[in-house]
């Protein structure tokens, strides 16, 4: 079949309003977030409904075509950009957006995939509810994108990673046909979980058309402070303080470096930074409680003044206002933002066994220094759930020419794998692996788990045309 008869089936399918050709208006959809990855489509297609879905997915299994599955385009792998050699159609759930129950007494939601994270927030919020997956690209980014990269964010410390959110799911498979897993049961043991292989999954085993999602209690009390330390082995101390005296009230808990927020501070607009920033590290902490009017302020008073009489903190910063607790957490989800406007950035995802997270920044702070000294190394990460973003933000001038970045790339990658791998960390926490990180899977992961995901994969998509290329490489 020749790519113009291609386009025409797909056309039948979703009608020629829903489908972007190669040009000008593709261009959005075939590059990554970070401008990285600049691929090529076919079509971009955006059915308006599941079945609409499954008609595409058996057509393109029909005839040899990739599938790319694309949410917000707001990830961080280059996993949503066609980068196949062969052709590729990208499905974007746009259309499908619709919060198709709230269910206030079964605690549930229940969303077609393209629902924007933050609209069903709001849906959450109306009905006293909190859905509380929070991450800095919620106003762009779509449940099912969300869901296929397992997303942390900042809550996790409290509520766990989209995996602990989702009860079930109706995807479809690559061959067309619909997995009805849309049940919103708490406890459901009939043999294997098989929603669970298409969370974190990355669109390559199916697409994710719909989901039902738990909610919790709506946040009614916050108190929220940003405080600066010397040492990140006392960030852990902190935290075992603050459990000790908040207990399950702790929310959140954010650490950045100072270079971190120097980054934000020349970069972003519109960021107040409250303190000198003379200390390595700073940790925004959010207490929460679901009554309403809670005192938490003077709780975390309290807290972090025995914190300071200890010497684990150097300065603390209360918020006295909802303005103010706003402002400070303005700061932290500018960290994308500032970092990639302060040049070509090396990202990484590390999760460390949670008493390691100290050793492992000096670590790597040194390590990627004396590799390459001309990197600017920044991080931010989430106390608690032991996920450290370390990043080696290098000159666009020394990245120009790509043999030279590739080999300054490798170095980085090199000094902050040794480390993970030493301390049987994971190279992705939360961003997953898409195309930036499958070189380096295979290298840090043992044989027979990385077998047995090609074993997985091969039996839901024997042609392996779902996303080609991430993951795996
Ligand atoms: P996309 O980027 O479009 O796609 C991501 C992956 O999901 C791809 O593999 C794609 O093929 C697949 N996919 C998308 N939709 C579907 C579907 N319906 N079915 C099957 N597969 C699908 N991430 C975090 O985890 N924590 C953070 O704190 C965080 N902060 C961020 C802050 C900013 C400013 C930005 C820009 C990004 C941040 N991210 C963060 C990364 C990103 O927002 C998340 O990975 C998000 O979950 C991606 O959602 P998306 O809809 O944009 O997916």
């Amino acid at each position: 079949m020749t790519n113009q008869s291609l386009v025409e089936g797909l056309n039948a399918i979703v009608g020629s309003n829903h489908l972007v050709t190669p040009g000008p208006d593709q261009e959005p959809y075939v590059t990554d977030w970070r401008g990285r990855y600049h691929g090529h489509a076919l079509a971009v297609v955006k059915p308006g409904s599941t079945a609409e879905v499954a008609a595409v997915m058996e057509f393109c299994a029909q005839h040899g075509v990739a599938v790319v599955p694309q949410g917000g385009n707001t990830g961080m792998c280059g996993a949503a950009t066609p980068m196949q050699a062969g052709p590729a159609v990208v499905v974007r759930l746009d259309r499908l957006r619709r919060i198709l129950e709230v269910n206030p007494v079964a605690n549930t939601i229940t969303v077609q995939a393209g629902c924007i994270l933050a609209e069903i927030q709001a849906a959450a919020a109306a009905v006293g509810r909190l859905f509380p997956l929070s991450l800095g690209a919620e106003g762009s980014c779509q449940i099912g994108g969300n869901i296929a990269t397992n997303a942390g964010g900042t809550a996790v410390l409290r509520y766990g990673p989209t995996r602990d959110l989702v009860m079930g799911l109706e995807v479809v498979l690559p061959d067309g046909q619909v997995f009805d897993g849309l049940r919103a049961l708490r406890k459901d043991n009939t043999g294997y979980d098989l929603k669970q292989l298409f969370i974190g999954a990355e669109g390559t085993l199916g697409l994710i058309t719909a989901a039902v999602l738990k909610l919790v209690p709506a946040v009614r009390s916050s108190a929220t402070a940003m405080v600066a330390l010397y040492d990140m082995a006392k960030a852990l101390d902190l935290l075992a303080l603050l459990r000790t005296e908040l207990g399950d009230r702790l929310g959140s808990l954010e650490l950045m470096s100072r270079e971190q927020v120097e980054v934000i501070a020349e970069h972003v607009p519109h960021v107040t930074i409250p303190f000198p920033l003379t200390t390595p590290f700073f940790l925004i902490i959010e207490t929460v409680d679901t009554m309403a009017e809670v005192d938490l302020q003077t709780p975390l008073e309290t807290a972090l003044g025995q914190a300071l009489e200890a010497g684990l903190i150097e300065d603390a910063l209360v918020a006295s206002s909802t303005a103010q607790a706003h402002a400070l957490w303005k700061v932290r989800h500018s960290v994308s933002e500032g970092s990639k406007a302060a040049g070509y950035v090396v990202s990484h995802d590390s999760a460390v066994p949670l008493g390691q997270q100290g050793a492992f920044v000096e670590a790597v702070e040194r390590g990627i220094k004396a590799a390459v000294p001309e990197a600017r190394v920044v991080m931010h990460g989430h106390i608690g759930d032991g996920n450290i973003h370390v990043l080696g933000i290098l000159p666009h001038g020394l990245v120009a020419d790509p043999v030279e970045r590739d080999r300054l790339v490798g170095l980085i990658n090199a000094v902050v794998d040794d480390e993970t791998a030493r301390l049987r960390g994971a190279i992705s926490a939360e961003h997953g692996i898409g195309i930036s990180n499958a070189g380096r899977l295979a290298r840090v992961t043992d044989a027979v788990e990385m077998n047995l995901m090609r074993r997985v994969k091969h039996a839901l998509d024997p042609a392996g045309l779902m996303n080609p290329g991430k993951i795996f490489g």
